[in-house]
């Protein structure tokens, strides 16, 4: 997520309140996130059958041979690695059977095939990610200089600042589709293959959609610090 780092030099008026609205949709999404993954992760499913198993079996219905899956430390730690080939799930969702764990492991497979079809807005998202690092890196110190040396966002501070927002907000709209089409594939294969039947999808859809709103919660975010620096242009 991305923080609302001009948040620090309350704005003004309207970018006040959006400020707030916006500070408070990711308390939102973070909290559906955390309420929803508890609550779903305690639904066995009835294949009984692992994270680990249901996405080799997306996978291998896909044609995927060659995407190592591998388990990680830490809570929601999943993500697919398409630098590596390697798609990495957290243990609960690894060895977990729950309603939560195979709508995650599927989401990530569905990552693993939109990276085998060369979807394009995943190839774009990967080409965005050595900006996104950079920005992410010099944004603290921009931050900082804007504090301590001009007191605001001025000058060159000011368009660094905006440059920095404005790569972080097409990464994160390019973001939406990506995280989007996963879940879709992975709601479609769980069913498809039988792993889940109908009846259980609501456990998995819920799951999904609360994750989703995180994406469009860090969006808006940065979208909102842009517009904010943009304001601040002569
Ligand atoms: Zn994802």
């Amino acid at each position: 997520m991305i923080t609302p780092l001009a948040f620090a030099f309350l704005p003004p008026g309207a970018f006040m309140v959006l400020f707030v609205l916006v500070f408070i949709l990711a308390i939102y999404a973070q909290f559906r996130v955390s309420s929803a993954y508890r609550k779903n992760a305690e639904i066995p499913s009835r294949g009984q059958i692992t994270g680990r198993e249901a996405a080799q079996a997306v996978m291998s219905n896909a044609g995927i041979t060659d995407v190592e899956i591998v388990e990680t430390e830490g809570h929601l730690t999943d993500h697919y690695d398409p630098m590596h080939k390697r798609l990495v799930l957290s243990a609960e969702n690894y060895h977990g059977t729950s309603l939560a764990a195979l709508g995650v492991a599927a989401h990530e497979a569905g990552h693993a095939i939109q990276h085998k079809e060369g979807y394009a807005m995943l190839n774009f998202r990967m080409l965005l990610v050595p900006a996104t690092q950079i920005v992410s890196g010099v944004l603290p110190f921009i931050i900082l200089a804007s504090w301590f040396l001009v007191r605001g966002f001025t000058g060159v501070i000011l368009d660094v600042a905006i440059i920095c927002y404005a790569v972080l907000s097409l990464f994160q709209l390019v973001t939406l589709p990506v995280e989007f089409d996963a879940s879709r594939r992975a709601k479609v294969q769980l069913v498809n293959l039988g792993i889940l039947d109908r009846d259980e999808m609501p456990g998995v859809n819920e799951t999904l959609n609360a994750a989703a709103l995180t994406y469009v919660a860090a969006f808006v975010s940065a979208l909102l610090n842009l517009l904010y620096l943009l304001s601040r242009r002569d």
